[in-house]
């Protein structure tokens, strides 16, 4: 087919500024070919414009290989390219080929010279992961020193990103404090930079500085609090974002919805999902899948699966189906989660590790064992996925819980990389469920060697020795520990009233109603002992008196937290708690009879997965 400046070659022919008004019509690779052959048959390829015309519209078309290295070959055939040439396909390549023209343009005493944007994109291309050593990029500034351009705003604020990429905050820092004419692009690029690095403190400073904030300033500290842990601050801030009249976009929502999940936050979680339903936005995957994670996480499992079917978006990327898998999967719910894994089997969404990830934890909760083993064989048959540390670490749960300990422990011995602590932790817990001592201390001396300060695995150890009632190991284990330098991680749950967070730690004497919480636990423990609740000492480390383990049992986080929520809430609401840890025997024991007792729901999620407490059960079938 004939575009309409080859219908017309004489013209064009006689005329380069015809042949470059006719030109810009070519939108396609093919078109541009065409008039690239023109121009080569027509004598204008000697003429500068015709050819860095062409090249402009080529890079004007999404970038690919093949189309790049056709841009390099009309790039060569300019007789004399403008700067506007090179600072194109400079920009284009953003890798090592960026540095290499820049170089040809330095060594060329007819080119033109260099200006801020070519320094701009040759900085942005010397990343760590174009494969350009940084040393590199040092020169490119050097030059940019030289030309005068040391405090050009685009050139600071493209070297503000590029140290952060590679890792140097304080470099990054310095570019920052000398640029005196920053604007919003420099504040959020240093924000960007401080949040990369894991210094959230640094980060807000920043922010708290800046002259002007816009939704990329708030939702990088917000990212930056969900990444460290601080949910409570980035739920604050988010607050604070909304006062300010700054309106959240999409990845600001489904950051908060993560802090909300964190922390259990049902009523801020709903929140945030009314608002998103109140001002139109589109639902894309990403948010689903934040939303289907922040309900499953909040306990309202049958909810998130609704939300998973109903949705209008549609479900073609694996994020919404990893979010509900995931959700199904730590809440017991195996047989749905492999129900639902045949569905994306027989859609055209593949599964990725996430995915076997989830299917298996779901497989491990279930005790399908056979499943399990099923789906880790076809992982790497049909789906070409590599198993790696983490699915390991479900196969040997799974089986480990299952009582298949001997199977478990030659999978920790057949797997192609070096078992971590966490790994053998999970042997290690399974022996003290089946009771297998003497696999216990092998394992627990193993773990002492391999990481000798992992202090979960010692306190399991330890556990396992006081459960046979032998308490001067058990001591021994616990003084190492001490001598270590290691403190246990503290147990810790949170429960939310009335938008409210409260947390508590083991014995916890810091809460405002501290007084009225520990009578009405008093209380509560001979309410329950009167229907038959028997505390499971066996675990408690100490050589004490058996009173006295009972005392220590009933200061347990969760248990802090249910009375507090028992206190705080109008019966027959149903109380959500997050404990940091695994919930010990005796709190789920506990638990159990409080739902009977109190009637009322509890809903437990601890670091592994959730339990419902009803009517004196509790969803896991005790098995966890
Ligand atoms: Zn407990
Ligand atoms: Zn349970």
């Amino acid at each position: 087919m004939l575009y309409p400046f080859l219908l017309q070659p004489f013209i064009s022919r006689q005329n380069p500024i015809l042949f470059l008004l006719e030109a810009s019509s070519c939108n396609t690779l093919s078109k541009i070919m065409q008039a690239h052959s023109l121009l080569l048959t027509s004598g204008f390829s000697l003429h500068p414009f015709p050819p860095s015309k062409l090249l402009q519209l080529l890079l004007s078309l999404p970038s690919s290989p093949p189309l790049l290295s056709y841009a390099q070959r009309l790039f060569h055939h300019s007789p004399s390219p403008p700067l506007f040439s090179y600072n194109s396909l400079i920009k284009a390549h953003s890798n090592a080929f960026s540095l290499h023209l820049f170089r040809s343009l330095l060594r060329d005493p007819l080119a033109p010279l260099p200006n801020q944007y070519t320094l701009t994109f040759v900085l942005a291309a010397c990343r760590p992961d174009s494969g350009l050593e940084l040393g590199e990029a040092e020169q490119v500034r050097v030059h940019a020193v030289r030309r005068g351009f040391e405090t050009n705003l685009f050139v600071s604020n493209v070297l503000i990103k590029l140290y952060g990429s590679w890792g140097l905050a304080g470099d990054a820092e310095k570019v920052f404090c000398e640029c005196s004419n920053r604007d919003l692009f420099s504040w959020n690029s240093m924000i960007g930079v401080y949040v990369g690095s894991g210094d959230v403190m640094a980060a807000r400073k920043v922010f708290d500085e800046m002259p002007d904030r816009d939704v990329v300033s708030w939702s990088s500290v917000i990212a930056g609090y969900v990444q460290t842990g601080w949910f409570l601050e980035a739920m604050q801030l988010f607050q604070k974002m909304q006062l300010a009249g700054v309106g959240p976009n999409e990845f600001t929502l489904s950051t908060i919805l993560a802090s909300c999940a964190n922390l259990v936050a049902l009523d801020q979680g709903r929140w945030i999902h009314a608002f998103i339903n109140k001002s139109r936005l589109a639902v894309n995957e990403r948010l689903l899948a934040s939303l289907i994670d922040m309900y499953a996480k909040c306990g309202e499992i049958d909810f998130a699966l609704d939300l998973f079917n109903t949705a209008d978006s549609p479900k073609q990327t694996v994020r919404p189906w990893n979010a509900i898998l995931t959700g199904l999967a730590i809440h017991g719910y195996s047989a749905e989660a492999t129900q639902l894994f045949q569905r994306m089997d027989q859609s055209d969404v593949v599964p990725d590790k996430v995915t076997f990830v989830s299917l298996l934890t779901a497989c491990s909760h279930g005790r399908f064992v056979e499943k399990g083993k099923l789906y880790f064989d076809m992982m790497r048959r049909r789906y070409t996925i590599e198993p790696e540390l983490e699915h390991y670490g479900c196969m040997v749960d799974l089986l480990g819980r299952a009582g298949l300990l001997q199977e478990a422990e030659d999978i920790i011995s057949n797997m192609p990389m070096i078992p971590d602590a966490a790994t053998w932790g999970s042997l290690l817990s399974a022996c003290r469920i089946h009771k297998d001592m003497e696999r216990g201390e092998k394992i627990g001396k193993l773990i002492k060697e391999l990481e000798p300060k992992h202090v979960g695995c010692h306190v399991l150890l330890a556990n396992i020795y006081s459960g046979y009632g032998r308490w001067n190991d058990a001591k021994d284990v616990r003084k190492k520990i001490e001598m270590a330098g290691e403190r246990k991680i503290p147990g810790c749950s949170s429960i939310e009233v009335d938008g409210m967070f409260h947390q508590f730690l083991v014995g916890d004497r810091s809460h405002p109603q501290t007084q009225s919480l520990y009578s009405y636990l008093d209380e509560m423990a001979v309410k329950l002992k009167i229907s038959g609740y028997v505390p499971e000492v066996g675990e408690v480390l100490l050589d004490v008196d058996v009173e006295d383990k009972e005392t220590a049992l009933s200061r347990h986080s969760e248990k802090l937290a249910v009375a507090f929520g028992l206190l705080n809430t109008g019966a027959g609401m149903p109380i959500r708690i997050v404990k940091n840890l695994r919930v010990c025997v005796d709190c789920h024991h506990a638990m159990k009879l409080i739902s009977k007792v109190y009637k009322r729901e509890i809903i437990v999620r601890d670091r592994i997965r959730f339990h419902r407490f009803k009517d004196g059960s509790c969803s896991c079938g005790d098995y966890w």
